[in-house]
């Protein structure tokens, strides 16, 4: 919902791109997403089966202060998105039989007047912490990779916009470094690939196991993975005795499942 105001908000003139219009942009967001996913009523909803206004409320608010932070890290009268909640694909080729398709949806690109891009995503959590930096920029590099395939040119800058700490973090990325990441695309899937056909679904426990509702079939806690439910091709050549190492990359260690 919050994503859906800061996109909304540039529909109006420049001018009147202010924290009091984007807040009162919330309600009517809301009001459409209902509409949208009548479910969404249900985080609402008191155990008696009333609906628990309150608690709404306190959550609009929520969001409204999330949008207001938005103002104090970037100013949007002096912004033109060239694009917003963009739908991007590409296809790298030489993977498997119809090669590897990549898709995500960014948040914002801007063009300034050299033509140089930059890529913007908005994030109602908080920055994360130094050492885990790496995997929140990957998905902004994995956007960068995608964008210069699709424009052959390599966006100047990746943005991420921390509303819940007032962040911003930036990232100026290199052709090499895409490279890199469209290795360890290649690497992931291969990855994948070979966990599907082996079924050997490596669990990768962390402190946030103890919130998961997938322990009963996960070996971590004793439970079978259920077999995948589409047709798997035949083994490939390669190691196939063992679900595949670890993928390192330049942003530090990624497991591939
Ligand atoms: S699937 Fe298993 S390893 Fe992964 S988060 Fe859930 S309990 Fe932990």
């Amino acid at each position: 919902m919050v994503h859906a105001v800061l996109e909304r908000l540039f529909d109006a003139p420049a001018a009147e791109r202010t924290a009091p219009r984007a807040r009162g942009l919330v309600p009517g967001e809301w009001e459409k997403l209902l509409a949208a996913r009548p479910e969404l009523a249900e985080l609402f909803r008191r155990e008696d089966g009333s609906h628990d206004a309150e608690r709404l409320a306190t959550w609009l608010a929520d969001a409204e202060r999330l949008v207001e932070r938005w103002f104090a890290l970037e100013d949007p009268t002096r912004l033109e998105p060239a694009e917003r909640e963009l739908h991007v694909e590409t296809v790298l080729p030489d993977v498997g039989d119809a090669g590897l398709t990549l898709r995500g949806i960014v948040d914002r690109i801007d063009v300034a007047p050299t033509g140089d891009l930059r890529i913007v995503d908005y994030k109602t959590g908080k920055a994360p912490a130094p050492q885990y930096r790496g995997d929140a920029l990957f998905q902004m590099m994995f956007y960068a990779l995608v964008m210069w395939r699709l424009r052959g040119r390599v966006p100047r800058r990746l943005q991420l916009v921390y509303l819940g700490s007032g962040d911003v973090l930036t990232y100026d990325p290199v052709e090499a470094e895409l490279l890199a990441v469209e290795r360890k695309l290649r690497a992931l899937w291969e990855a994948i690939s070979l966990a599907t056909e082996t079924g050997d679904w490596r669990p990768r426990p962390t402190k946030l196991c103890g919130w998961c509702d997938h322990q009963a079939v996960c070996p971590e806690f004793g439970g079978t993975p259920p077999p995948y439910p589409l047709p798997v091709p035949a083994q490939r050549g390669g190691p196939a005795d063992g679900p595949a190492a670890p993928v390192e990359g330049a942003q530090g260690r990624m497991d591939p499942v």
